[in-house]
């Protein structure tokens, strides 16, 4: 990979934005868009992933190789997400990089009592995700999720290539136009590892106090926070 060669800014994003959107093909326009944060970007490019699956980091590593997998050891994960994370940093051209809170579970339960995220998931997300992902991403300019607009409700608006307003960087969703065919397609075409999970239920993979599996025809994201007012956790808003 190269060093950084661009400044991130809004007219950046919105200029490659309008570029890539034009491509119809979705594996054709998550790599290029992949290929042209890397290429502006270099080291200061990441992506994230949940390990939900490796497809995300398998186009990266394809687009951009030795990319940085940014993953969040919120210490609530499933063994099953834990093992996907080991599964595709070992099979993958990427580096992964757990990041861990401030605070251990025990530490948290310490200060704020058990099971918070039962009584103030807000804060918990805060304190397990959105600050050590703000903490991860300091020293990056540009990064990457595998946010999809056909996910829920509240990520319909996404755009392959946005401008993070509140860190100051270029975000680029690859993923944003796929649907779940073609998620499914790339994942059986390119035997992309998948998180165990999924095949009983899980569509949608968090912590696992947090997350409970689906019905068929259900929002994909319906398992996540189920019985209370809370649709995101605050890394993608
Ligand atoms: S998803 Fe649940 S357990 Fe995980 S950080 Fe958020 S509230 Fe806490």
């Amino acid at each position: 990979m190269t060093t950084a060669i661009a400044t991130p800014t809004p007219e950046l994003a919105a200029e490659a934005d309008a570029r890539f959107e034009g491509i119809t093909d979705p594996v054709e326009q998550a790599l290029a868009v992949l290929t042209w944060a890397g290429e502006t970007f270099g080291d200061s490019f990441a992506i994230t992933s949940s390990m939900a699956d490796g497809l995300l980091a398998h186009l990266a590593g394809r687009a951009v190789p030795g990319v940085n997998v940014v993953f969040l050891e919120t210490g609530y994960h499933f063994a099953e997400t834990i093992g996907t994370r080991d599964w595709i940093s070992s099979v993958l051209p990427i580096t992964v990089h757990s990041i861990m809170p401030a605070r251990t579970v025990a530490e948290q339960d310490a200060e704020h009592g058990p099971r918070l995220y039962e009584r103030d998931p807000d804060l918990c997300c805060s304190l397990r995700k959105v600050q050590p992902l703000a903490a991860a991403l300091a020293g990056y300019t540009a990064w990457g999720s595998g946010v999809r607009r056909d996910e829920s409700p509240s990520r319909t608006g996404t755009k392959v290539v946005d401008w993070d307003a509140k860190r100051g960087m270029v975000k680029v969703n690859p993923l944003a136009a796929w649907t779940s065919d073609d998620v499914d397609a790339y994942i059986a075409e390119h035997q992309v590892p998948v998180n165990p999970l999924a095949e009983i239920g899980y569509a949608s993979i968090g912590c696992e106090p947090c997350t409970r599996p689906v019905a068929p025809g259900e929002d994909p994201r319906a398992g996540r926070w189920a019985g209370k007012n809370k649709v995101e956790c605050g890394l993608h808003t």
